[in-house]
C-alpha cells in the first residue's frame, strides 16, 4: 500500500523543519510505503528553499511550486492532481493537525472506510469569537442543506483512492472543501481529537476572510438565501396591503389632513435596503456563475520536483 500525504504550504519557513521531522517519525513506523507531497502555495518567505532542502535529505519528498498564491483549497486540489497511491492525507504544515493521528486513519482505511476525518473536540488557543461564529456556521449550514456537514472538521483528514478521484472530478473555481468532501458520499469515519494552537508563524485567518469562507460555503451548496428573498418579498408585500386597506379606510372615515411624512420615509427606506440587501444576494450567485463560467483552470505550476524513491 503507498500512502501521498499532501501538505499545502504558504509561508511556513519557520515551522517546516519541525513539521517534518514529526512526520517523518510517524511515517517510519507505518507498515505501508508513504510519500510527502509538499504543495507551496506562491510563498513570499524562503519555504520553497527550506523544503528543497528537506527534499535532499528525504527521498520520499515530491515538490509541486505553484505560479503564484491560489489559497489553500486551490493548493490541496493541486496536490490530490499529483498524487498518487491508494490513499492520500491531507495535513497543515503549523502542526495544529497532529501527525501522531494518520497511523489510526489508516486503521480506519483498512477497515473499509473511504473517507477518515479527524474530528476536534476542544480549540486549544483559539478565541471565543471564533469559537461562537464557527458553532454558528456549521449549525447554520447544516440547517441549510440537505448535505451532512460533519461539525467541526477540518482538512485534516483521509481520502481513499476513489474518494479522491471522485473530489478530482469537482473542478468548480469556489470550492468549499468540507462541503464537497461531505457531497462525494462513500463510507465516512470521524477520529476524535484535540487542535493544538498554531506552533510558529502567523495563521492567515481574519474575521473578513471567515465571513467570505461561510458565504462560499451558502453559496456553494444551498439557494435557500434566494427563497428567503423570494418569501421576504411577499410577506412585505401582503403587509403592504393591509397597510394600504388600513390607510384608505382611515382616509374615508376620518378625511385626509396631510401627515405621515416620518410612516413615508420608514416605509420608503425599508423597502429600498430590503431591495438593495436581495439584489447584494442575487449579485453573489451571480457573481460565482461568472466565475465557473469563464472555465479557467484553478492553477498553473512552475515547477513539479517527484519524489526520488
Ligand atoms: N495555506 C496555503 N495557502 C494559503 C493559506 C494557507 O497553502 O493561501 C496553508 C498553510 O500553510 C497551512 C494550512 O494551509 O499549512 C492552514 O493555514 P492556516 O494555519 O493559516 O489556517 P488555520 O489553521 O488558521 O485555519
Ligand atoms: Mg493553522
Amino acid at each position: 500500500m503507498l500512502l501521498s500525504i499532501i501538505v499545502p504550504t504558504y509561508n511556513e519557513e519557520e515551522v517546516l523543519p519541525d513539521f517534518h521531522s514529526r512526520l517523518s517519525r510517524v511515517l517510519d513506523k507505518l507498515d505501508c510505503d508513504t510519500k510527502i507531497i509538499y504543495v507551496n502555495d506562491g510563498s513570499t518567505d524562503r519555504t520553497i528553499g527550506v523544503i528543497n532542502n528537506l527534499r535532499r535529505g528525504d527521498t520520499r519528498i515530491a515538490i509541486v511550486d505553484l505560479s503564484r498564491n491560489f489559497g489553500k483549497e486551490i493548493a490541496m486540489t493541486a496536490g490530490f492532481d499529483y498524487a498518487d497511491g491508494d490513499a492520500v492525507v491531507v495535513i497543515d504544515a503549523d502542526l495544529q493537525d497532529p501527525p501522531e493521528l494518520i497511523p489510526e486513519f489508516v486503521k480506519h482505511y483498512r477497515e473499509g472506510f473511504d473517507v477518515v476525518y479527524a474530528q476536534r473536540v476542544s480549540r486549544a488557543g483559539e478565541r471565543a469569537l471564533k469559537k461562537a461564529t464557527a458553532f454558528l456556521f456549521y449549525r447554520l449550514i447544516q440547517g441549510a442543506t440537505h448535505i451532512k456537514i460533519p461539525v467541526d472538521t477540518g482538512d485534516f483528514r483521509l481520502l481513499s483512492r476513489r474518494a479522491m478521484d471522485a473530489i478530482k472530478k469537482l473542478r468548480e473555481q469556489h470550492r468549499f472543501m468540507k462541503g464537497l468532501y461531505a457531497w462525494i458520499g462513500f463510507p465516512q469515519k470521524a477520529v476524535p481529537y484535540r487542535r493544538d494552537p498554531r506552533q510558529a508563524g502567523r495563521s492567515k485567518w481574519n474575521y473578513w476572510r471567515l465571513w467570505n469562507f461561510a458565504l462560499e460555503g451558502f453559496t456553494s451548496f444551498t439557494i435557500a438565501p434566494l427563497k428567503v428573498a423570494t418569501y421576504l418579498g411577499i410577506t412585505t408585500a401582503f403587509a403592504a396591503f393591509v397597510y394600504a386597506v388600513w390607510v384608505i379606510y382611515k382616509t374615508l372615515a376620518h378625511g385626509d389632513p396631510v401627515a405621515g411624512y416620518p410612516s413615508l420615509m420608514v416605509v420608503i427606506l425599508f423597502l429600498g435596503g430590503i431591495q438593495l440587501m436581495t439584489i447584494g444576494v442575487l449579485g453573489e450567485y451571480l457573481g460565482r456563475m461568472f466565475d465557473e463560467t469563464k472555465q479557467r483552470p484553478l492553477y498553473f505550476v512552475k515547477e513539479y520536483q517527484p519524489a526520488k524513491n
